[in-house]
């Protein structure tokens, strides 16, 4: 069992540090905010006072933050107070630039790194099922997999620094594009007078499945466990998938790669969103193309 670090104990990270506490490890953790301080304690996680004091003896550091820009600041606090050879893991979901920055300032201050954000959301992180897509060396994939392990249950290594980002972003801009495509496919069906179901019982066993209709269906009925069913209450944020795309477009920018698709659901998103949507559930913007929001 290791001596863990955790810092950003938020709607992720705090029920991630508690299943690290139930799979036996020590953890020590920190957040900016208080309230989220305390309902780690409840869990068993050992409250510190600054985030130099939580990683000290830490043998392995996790990062669960909003942006590139906090990961980068906690990184430059952490890297000052760990020892060599420790390894420091960032879960966040951050542009591929900055999680190769913090891969870089790792390895500056001889400690190992290793990206890997997840998919799942906060049901997953609950109940430990978490995917973590993972870049960076070998070494620091060998070490954090079993600590991953106590928090998710499928480990993926997808190559060296950022890479786990990079899978990250691609693979939610596909969820963006699908779901805007899922979503439009149902209001044509309703405009040509066929039944939710009858979209359903076809799409999802045939051609048209994905994930977007087949586990995740926009309207209510025919997936009950869908938000369609909840008055659309996440789930997964449509401010989260915005952040998602937009990443996503940052990178293609970056890069030179073309996606078109990309560019119009992030678009689209950014218009929920402004329309005072961004705290429900991405499936609803399919009230958007009814005209109703
Ligand atoms: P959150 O806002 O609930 O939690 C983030 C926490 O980080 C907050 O409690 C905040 O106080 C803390 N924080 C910020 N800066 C800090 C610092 N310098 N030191 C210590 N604490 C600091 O966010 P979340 O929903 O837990 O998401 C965290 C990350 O996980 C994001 O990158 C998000 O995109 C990603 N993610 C979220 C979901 C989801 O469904 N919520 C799913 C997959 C990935």
């Amino acid at each position: 069992m290791a001596r863990i670090a955790f810092i950003g104990l938020g709607n992720m990270g705090g029920p991630m540090a508690a299943n690290l506490v139930k799979a036996g490890h020590e953890v020590t953790g920190f957040d900016l905010a208080a309230p989220v301080l305390k309902a780690a304690e409840e869990n068993g996680v050992t409250p510190a006072s600054h985030i130099s004091q939580a990683v000290k003896d830490a043998e392995i550091v996790v990062t669960m933050l909003p942006q590139g820009r906090h990961v980068l600041t906690a990184w430059t606090d952490i890297l000052q107070s760990i020892a060599q050879g420790t390894l420091v893991i960032d879960c966040s979901t951050i542009d591929v630039e900055s999680s190769r920055k913090a891969h870089e300032m790792a390895k500056a201050a001889s400690c190992l790194s290793l990206d890997a954000p997840v998919s799942g959301g906060t049901g997953g992180a609950s109940a430990g099922t978490l995917t973590f897509m993972a870049g960076g060396s070998q070494e620091a994939f060998a070490k954090a997999k079993p600590i991953l392990e106590g928090m998710g249950k499928k480990i993926v290594h997808c190559g060296e620094a950022g890479a786990g980002q990079a899978a990250k972003i691609c693979n939610n801009m596909i969820l963006g594009i699908s779901m805007v495509g899922v979503c439009e496919a149902f209001v044509l069906a309703e405009k040509l007078g066929l039944s939710h179901q009858a979209l359903f019982d076809v799409a999802s066993t045939s051609s048209g499945q994905c994930w977007s209709i087949n586990t995740y269906c926009p309207v209510p009925g025919p997936v009950p466990t869908s938000p369609a069913n909840n008055g659309y209450k996440p789930g997964f944020a449509a401010a989260l998938m915005l952040k998602d795309l937009r990443l996503s477009q940052e990178a293609a920018l970056a890069s030179g790669a073309s996606t078109p698709l990309g560019a119009e659901a992030a678009q689209l998103y950014a218009l929920f969103e402004k329309l005072g949507n961004g705290g429900r559930d991405f499936s609803a913007i399919i009230e958007m193309f009814r005209e109703k929001v």
